[in-house]
């Protein structure tokens, strides 16, 4: 007797007719991907893929944009930044806005281009803007820890870092399933979800490729209808449970858990990432003595509902007439992570 065939991913997504799913996908370039690769239009239409908090910059507060432009105008230090910051508007004005008011700021792509650029230039006083998720603080404390190791004085972080659990927690209630970021468990392994697992939370961990985000979405399709909550790892070539000790070991060494704000989520408790007292003389809140802003964004940008998954980018009423890749009036328009760009380069609907 012939064997039977043996379906495939895209097999299972298509002829999914379980009931209504929400999926949200927590990571920014996952967001992209699924854009990028038509995965979306390739989903039955009672699965809505919703986007989350994982783009570093979209979450970053107007207050830190606040902060940094401060730091530039009234303190006269040199901001080394990622690109995308420096386009965010802050509550009165952007990075951008600021460079022209003399503002000096450097576009670097590691946070040890910055240590570089430091080193390079000791009559200057240079703050790296440290924003991002557990994928991007390890480079950071890499950069502190050799900046303390030799002795330099004039290189400083202004952190914003953050960590996924207690955004998982906060968002638990927000979808059926999460596609995990597999860049971040690559670093924390598969502990994040399966602790939510034991909450009732299912998710799966997913990859980037177009193999792996299809894979993803077949094993949430074909365990939902099963009713029971589940937790897969569908990116093993890349997270292991244990995810990497070396990283871990070297965060938990110069940053310590602190309470952070999040663009939408408000103040969520410990979910941010500070620089531990041994490495105060890299801390650029306590070196300047950066006060506390509360930012104000423009009252109309729905960035912080989408970051919640409340809404999709087409429902702000400012989407693709008055905010524009090119005009961005929010950080979700601006990154390119951000699902506001998503939808608006790939012509997403709701
Ligand atoms: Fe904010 Fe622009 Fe997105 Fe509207 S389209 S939510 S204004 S970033």
């Amino acid at each position: 007797m012939a064997e039977a065939k043996k379906r495939t991913a895209l097999d299972i997504i298509r002829s999914y007719d379980g009931p209504k799913i929400r999926i949200m996908e927590v990571c920014g370039t996952h967001t992209h991907e699924i854009f990028r690769q038509g995965i979306r239009q390739i989903l039955p239409p009672q699965v809505d893929v919703i986007s989350g908090p994982g783009c570093p910059v979209c979450v970053t507060p107007v207050g830190y944009i606040d902060q940094a432009i401060w730091l530039a105008l009234e303190k006269g230090v040199t901001i080394c930044t990622f690109g995308d910051l420096v386009r965010v508007p802050g509550s009165t004005m952007s990075l951008a806005d600021a460079r022209s008011e003399g503002a000096h700021v450097e576009i670097v792509y590691s946070p040890l281009d910055a240590y570089d650029y430091a080193k390079a230039h000791p009559d200057e006083d240079v703050v790296f803007l440290s924003v991002g998720f557990e994928t991007t603080t390890p480079p950071s404390c890499l950069a502190v820890k050799q900046a303390v190791a030799d002795g330099m004085t004039n290189f400083s972080l202004l952190t914003a870092n953050k960590t996924m659990p207690m955004a998982y927690e906060a968002m638990k209630d927000s979808a059926d399933a999460f596609l995990y970021p597999g860049h971040v468990d690559a670093v924390m392994g598969t502990g994040d979800g399966e602790a939510m697992l034991k909450e009732g939370v299912s998710g799966v961990v997913a990859g980037f490729t177009a193999k792996e985000l299809l894979t993803a979405f077949a094993v949430i399709l074909a365990k939902f209808p099963q009713g029971k909550p589940f937790f897969k790892n569908c990116y093993p070539r890349v997270v292991k449970a244990e995810g990497s000790p070396a990283a871990q070991a070297l965060m938990k060494e110069v940053m310590e858990p602190c309470d952070s704000e999040w663009r939408g989520l408000g103040v969520i408790p410990q979910s941010g990432q500070q620089l531990r007292p041994a490495f105060a003389v890299c801390d650029a809140r306590k070196k300047y003595g950066v006060p506390d802003m509360d930012g104000r964004a423009n009252p109309a940008c729905r960035c912080g509902d989408i970051l919640k998954g409340q809404c999709k980018p087409p429902q702000c009423p400012l989407f693709g007439k008055v905010c524009t890749p090119e005009h961005p009036v929010g950080a979700c328009m601006v990154s390119h992570e951000g699902a506001c760009s998503a939808y608006y380069l790939y012509g997403g609907n709701l």
